[in-house]
């Protein structure tokens, strides 16, 4: 479907996942791993996911992307809900949805060529026929990747991990997608190769006006890839903003923690003067605390704060920005002494 830059294609609503993980005594345990979630992307934007592993970012890609289905929620693509339609229709509103994988090792199956791996995608939609158009259109992604097209007789093992993310890059743009999910897609290569393969993800998002979602644990790779960011915290999403404004000016409590603790090389550049240490370990997901899921940890809770989910809604006006915290305002507002560092948090 052609789209315009800026035009809404996905529109994910209210999104809840839960898991179970087994019967704890009479009753069967559940893992809340997104707990109503809400999130846009348009075309030609990258939106950038960080958050503590656990925290629900795998889940919510691959519910994106199809590979889980929402408990409940919407995911519409150009307005139709891909949970609520079948057959064709779905497969024809997926395919404008493609992920790249964490791991380049496991996500390409050994046994396959390079022009096989790529070209799998093209057969399953009979989107070529014919052997030439097949090598074509193969030496036309790898090119894209930037790996030379006589490669694709080889096979993964041939090929560096760096190589093999590119493969498997090529091998999500071949249905043309609309949207490109990345769930860490560098995390398991070696610092040397994370920026190329970082800037070509940039590269190719920029020149072809697809949507990246990019989802991270390194904030500085988020802070150079995603124009806007969205932060998670248990399952729900607790700041989701332009990128320069959540960086520069959190709002909210967990991120500004998030954000203290990420090394800085330019120590001028860090606007929250201290490491803000959080207290106690992340709760259980299987049993997540009322109210704000932040509450255990955070230094600004209040009682409300217990009993009280707290909405995500826009925070300052001409700036695009939604906090889910009941003290928004009053916190960005403030600064916090260093004498407070560290301190638990405590429920009045
Ligand atoms: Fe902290 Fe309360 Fe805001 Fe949650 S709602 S982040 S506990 S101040």
């Amino acid at each position: 479907m052609p789209t315009s830059p800026g035009d809404l294609v996905l529109d994910a609503r209210d999104l809840h996942k839960t898991y179970s993980t087994g019967r704890s005594g009479l009753r069967r345990s559940r893992v809340s791993a997104v707990d109503g979630v809400t999130l846009r992307l348009h075309a030609g934007e990258s939106l950038g996911i960080v958050g503590e592993s656990g925290c629900g970012k795998s889940t919510l890609a691959r519910m994106l992307v199809g590979l889980e289905r929402p408990d409940s929620g919407s995911i519409e693509i150009h307005g139709r809900d891909v949970t609520r339609v079948r057959g064709r229709d779905r497969r024809l509103l997926r395919r404008q949805v493609q992920m790249v994988f964490q791991d380049p090792y496991t996500s390409l199956d050994p046994r396959m060529s390079v022009l096989d791996l790529i070209s799998e995608p093209l057969v399953v939609h009979q989107r070529v026929s014919g052997g030439a158009a097949r090598r074509d259109k193969v030496a036309e992604l790898l090119s894209l990747v930037n790996l030379a097209p006589e490669l694709m007789h080889r096979y993964p093992h041939q090929f560096s991990g760096g190589q093999r993310q590119r493969i498997g890059i090529a091998r999500a743009l071949a249905l043309d997608p609309e949207v490109l999910v990345c769930d860490e897609p560098v995390s398991a290569l070696d610092m040397s190769v994370q920026a190329q393969v970082v800037n070509l993800l940039r590269d190719l998002q920029r020149r072809m006006g697809i949507a990246l979602l990019f989802i991270a644990h390194d904030l500085s790779v988020v802070r150079h890839v995603a124009d806007r960011t969205a932060v998670m915290y248990l399952g729900r999403l607790a700041e989701i903003g332009d990128t320069t404004t959540v960086y520069e000016d959190p709002a909210h409590p967990y991120t500004r923690a998030l954000l203290s603790a990420a090394p800085v090389v330019d120590r001028s550049r860090r606007r929250l003067a201290d490491r803000i240490m959080l207290a106690g370990d992340p709760p259980s997901p299987t049993n997540p605390p009322t109210g704000c899921r932040f509450h255990t940890r955070c230094r600004f809770a209040q009682q409300r704060c217990a009993e009280e989910q707290p909405v995500p809604r826009p925070l300052d006006s001409g700036l695009d920005r939604t906090v889910a915290c009941h003290f928004a305002e009053e916190i960005s507002a403030s600064v916090v002494p260093p004498t407070q560092v560290g301190r638990p948090a405590t429920v009045r």
